[in-house]
């Protein structure tokens, strides 16, 4: 037997009921009224289990769980895992945030496209392979993850504990976009040390502030640097490099003894984390042979995430591709996400692709379209059957 048609009720139903629960990434505060990933975890798990799905939950923090369910298969077939996080970005300025609208063809709310809509897709699958009488000969995997929007502890724990897969489909945003690769990203903290003195007298002290004002001097040409640095990447482009906050002194009247810098690196699939930050210290021990009363540190990453690189011949990628393709009868587009996802840590090839569009997501005008969903529900279906040898 074949399968129906995605239902957009149920769609909707399901994403609106998602968009109320408010589960806001605590960030580094622990998980709290308005934090309530663990609830989501819980609302999916339910549904799961009314779908006759095997469940499982693991705790990869206080409060803060990865959940999934699994639609055992008949044989021998590849395990497929349509991933996506539990969290959201916070509502501050966003009115509403959390009380879904239906109107004009799209559900409106915080995490509706990022990535509540992809939930309700992956259950819309289930549902349409049960009521078609599909069995797949592999299993399929529905895995709700924490933290994506912070530290992605969800996903790190999966790709060391989470049960093991040979495909994953992570649906965030992309607008039906193909994207099997994404740079990585890498936070750090420069801090310049100097020494405090009434600033009267300034040349009895060291001033950390403009210490640093040197060190962005030093930085100011690394991202056209790395513009211009070896090949770029097919789908990635070129690292990218900024320096985003600052904090330095505590009062006018005083030498500065402190000031911290935060940059970001975005780096391509294949350079090393490690060789960035020798770089850093590189260009510091540069600086300080002009400077000897510099004393600048680089510290260990504040966030490291990885970039991703699923070769475009895998057979999850082509999958996609020819997928996308029929459902929406345009050729399908195959390009890099633009931030960092869940998808490198999952343990297996992985490809981003979802309903909705980026420009929403974190904006305070969530949306998804409703045809965006039924669209992407297809897509995953069909890509789910290719990889099993069913289509
Ligand atoms: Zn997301």
């Amino acid at each position: 037997m074949t399968h129906g048609a995605p239902r957009a009720e149920r769609l909707t139903a399901d994403l609106a009921r998602m968009v109320a629960i408010p589960s806001v990434n605590p960030f580094a505060e622990p998980p709290g009224p308005g934090h309530r990933e663990e609830e989501m975890a819980q609302d999916l798990v339910a549904h799961l289990d009314a779908l006759g799905l095997e469940t499982g939950r693991r705790d990869v923090a206080p409060g803060r769980p990865n959940v999934w369910g699994r639609l055992r298969g008949t044989g021998q077939g590849p395990t497929v895992l349509l991933a996506a996080h539990l969290d959201t970005v916070g509502t501050e300025g966003y009115p509403d945030a959390h009380a879904p609208r239906i109107a004009e063809g799209r559900v409106t709310g915080r995490g509706a496209c990022d990535m509540k809509a992809a939930i309700a897709c992956y259950l819309e699958v289930v549902r349409l392979l049960q009521e078609g009488d599909r069995h797949l000969p592999g299993d399929l995997l529905i895995a709700g993850l924490c933290d994506e929007e912070d530290q992605m502890i969800g996903s790190r724990d999966w790709g060391s504990h989470g049960p093991a897969a040979d495909f994953a489909i992570v649906g965030e945003p992309t607008g039906l976009a193909i994207c099997p690769a994404h740079k990585g990203q890498l936070c750090t903290v420069i801090r310049t040390e100097g020494v405090a003195t009434h600033s009267s007298r300034p040349e009895l002290g060291v001033n950390a502030v403009e210490h640093m004002a040197q060190v962005i001097v030093a930085f100011a040409d690394l991202d056209a640097a790395l513009q211009s640095d070896g090949p770029a990447h097919p789908l990635c482009g070129h690292g990218r490099f900024s320096m985003n906050v600052i904090r330095g002194g505590t009062i006018a009247s005083a030498i500065p003894a402190t000031c911290a810098l935060e940059v970001d690196r975005r780096f391509l699939p294949g350079e090393s984390p490690e060789a960035i930050l020798a770089d850093y210290e590189a260009r510091l021990e540069a600086l300080s042979d002009r400077l000897p009363d510099l004393r600048a540190t680089v510290s260990a990453p504040t966030l490291l995430s990885g970039a991703l690189d699923t070769p475009q011949t895998s057979p999850l990628v082509q999958a996609l591709v020819h997928a996308t393709a029929a459902v929406t009868g345009s050729p399908a587009r195959v390009g890099a996400f633009p931030g960092a996802t869940d998808a490198p840590n999952l343990g297996c090839p992985a490809v981003i692709c979802g309903p909705g569009h980026l420009e929403q997501a974190h904006s305070c005008d969530e949306w998804v379209a409703v045809e965006q969903m039924e669209k992407a529900t297809q897509i995953y279906l069909a890509s789910i059957l290719d990889l099993m040898g069913q289509s």
